[in-house]
């Protein structure tokens, strides 16, 4: 369930500390460090996995759990006329952790296509 050296099952561990934003049996959110708006929250799952292309059939619900957990942040931030969900997956599209997590980004007028 949990990975030794990854930098999430770590914070999920309490070895490295984070800003929580939510947690619940299966999700935990909390501030990304380096935030590129002024909502950026990370949605987790409790179990590890390395991204949306290790994901299996069983991991269906809880990503989608994930993304209802960013979603509620959003209504509560009030950010509900434009944010972002984004899933980075694979070293090119800039994904730099190799466990699962949603971004939230919003509060910032958004530009599309994203680079
Ligand atoms: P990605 O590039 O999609 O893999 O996203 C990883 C995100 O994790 C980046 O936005 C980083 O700023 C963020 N991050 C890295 N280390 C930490 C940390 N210790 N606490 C919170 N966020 C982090
Ligand atoms: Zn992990």
């Amino acid at each position: 369930m949990n990975d030794a050296n990854c930098l999430f099952c770590r914070i999920l561990r309490g070895e490295i500390s984070s800003h929580k934003v939510y947690e619940d049996e299966h999700v935990y959110a909390f501030e990304d460090i380096d935030p590129k708006a002024p909502t950026h929250v990370l949605v987790i799952p409790k179990k590890h996995f390395a991204g949306l292309n290790h994901a299996r059939a069983e991991d269906a619900e809880l990503i989608g759990r994930c993304h209802l957990v960013a979603a509620d942040i959003a209504r509560k931030r009030d950010i509900e006329k434009g944010y972002r969900t984004v899933l980075n997956v694979g070293p090119e599209s800039g994904q730099s952790v190799f466990h699962l997590h949603v971004h939230l980004i919003g509060g910032r007028k958004l530009s599309w296509p994203p680079g």
